[in-house]
C-alpha cells in the first residue's frame, strides 16, 4: 500500500478497494486471486452429532471419544459438538412463542455449548479442554500443549442469523459451523460423525428403499434437491463456495473403527466433494 498526499495536504492510503462500494462485480472477482492462507493445514475437524450421537448417551458417545483420544496421538484434532434433541425442543417452544430465527439461533448455540461442556468434562483426564469461539485463534497453541480442544459447532451468527427461505429454523447450524471452522483453519479434513453410513437418496430411517450414496459432487447434490438430507443445505452451500477445503465426510460413528479410519485418510461413509480444476 502506498501513501499519497492530496492537494489539500491530506494523506491517503492508496488501495485497490479505495472509494469502492465493494459491490462492483468485476472488482469483487478481482479479489479472488492468490492462495488463501491455511493456518492449520494438518488439522482434522470432527463434529460429534447431537441427535445422532450425544443424545444416545454413554453407549454411543464413550467409544467414539476413545477412538478420538487414540487418533489424536498421531493427528491434530479439534472436536466440535452438535445440539440435538434439546435444541429441537427449544426450537419447537420458540416457534410456538413466535420467536424470530435469530433468537432460535442463540438457543441452539447454548445447547451445542452444553454438549461441548459435557464432552470436555468426559475428556478432562485425556487432554479435553472446552474452548469458546474467541479461543479458536489459539487452537495451534492448545494443540502444541497437548490439549484436545472441544468447541461448540453452532456458528456464532446468533441474533444476526438470517431467516431462511423456507420455515423459521436457523439455516446455519452445527454441520455448517464445523465445516466453516475447518475452512477458515485451512484444515485437511472435516468429518461429521453421525448414526447412519452416510448420505442416502432419502432418510434411511423413514424410507427402507433409500440408496446409499458413497460419493457425490456438491453441485450435483444441490441440484438433486433431495427432499431430506443428513447435513444442512447451508453446509453444502459453504462447501460449494469454499476456497481451502474441498470435501466433507459423513461417517457412522456407531460402528467401531470408522472414525479411526476416516481420520487416517480412508474413505469411510459418504464423501461430498467440490470439483476444482483437475480434481474429481
Ligand atoms: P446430527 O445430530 O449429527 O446433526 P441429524 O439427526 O441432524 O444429525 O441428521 C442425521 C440424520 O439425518 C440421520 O440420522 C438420518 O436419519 C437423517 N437423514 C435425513 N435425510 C437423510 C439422507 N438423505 N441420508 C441420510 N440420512 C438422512
Ligand atoms: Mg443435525
Amino acid at each position: 500500500m502506498t501513501l499519497e498526499r492530496d492537494e489539500s495536504g491530506r494523506l491517503h492510503i492508496v488501495s485497490p478497494l479505495m472509494g469502492e462500494s465493494l459491490m462492483d462485480k468485476s472488482l469483487l472477482a478481482s479479489t479472488d486471486t492468490g492462495p488463501v492462507y491455511r493456518p492449520l493445514p494438518d488439522l482434522t475437524v470432527v463434529k460429534v452429532g447431537g441427535q445422532s450421537v450425544i443424545d444416545r448417551g454413554r453407549s454411543a458417545l464413550l467409544p467414539i471419544l476413545d477412538e478420538l483420544v487414540a487418533a489424536r496421538q498421531s493427528h491434530k484434532i479439534v472436536i466440535t459438538t452438535g445440539g440435538g434433541t434439546r435444541a429441537r425442543h427449544a426450537y419447537a417452544i420458540a416457534m410456538d412463542l413466535g420467536m424470530p430465527t435469530g433468537v432460535m439461533a442463540r438457543l441452539g448455540s447454548s445447547i451445542s455449548e452444553q454438549n461441548a461442556l459435557m464432552v470436555a468434562v468426559l475428556l478432562s483426564q485425556r487432554g479435553g479442554i472446552k474452548i469458546g469461539h474467541d479461543d479458536l485463534p489459539k487452537l495451534a497453541q492448545y494443540l502444541t500443549l497437548g490439549c484436545l480442544p472441544v468447541v461448540h459447532a453452532m456458528p456464532p451468527y446468533g441474533l444476526f442469523e438470517r431467516p431462511p427461505a423456507l420455515g423459521r429454523i436457523p439455516p446455519h447450524r452445527t454441520d455448517a459451523g464445523a465445516f466453516l471452522l475447518a475452512e477458515v483453519m485451512g484444515a485437511r479434513r472435516c468429518i461429521l460423525i453421525k448414526d447412519e453410513h452416510g448420505l442416502y437418496t432419502a432418510d434411511p430411517k423413514k424410507d427402507p428403499a433409500a440408496h446409499f450414496i458413497p460419493e457425490i459432487e456438491v453441485n450435483e447434490l444441490l441440484a438433486r434437491d433431495l427432499e431430506d438430507l443428513a447435513v444442512e443445505r447451508s453446509m453444502l452451500e459453504a462447501l460449494r463456495d469454499a476456497r481451502s477445503l474441498h470435501e466433507v465426510f459423513i461417517v457412522n460413528g456407531l460402528e467401531n473403527g470408522n472414525i479411526t479410519r476416516a481420520i487416517a485418510g480412508e474413505q469411510v461413509g459418504t464423501r461430498i466433494y467440490k470439483k476444482v480444476d483437475g480434481s474429481r
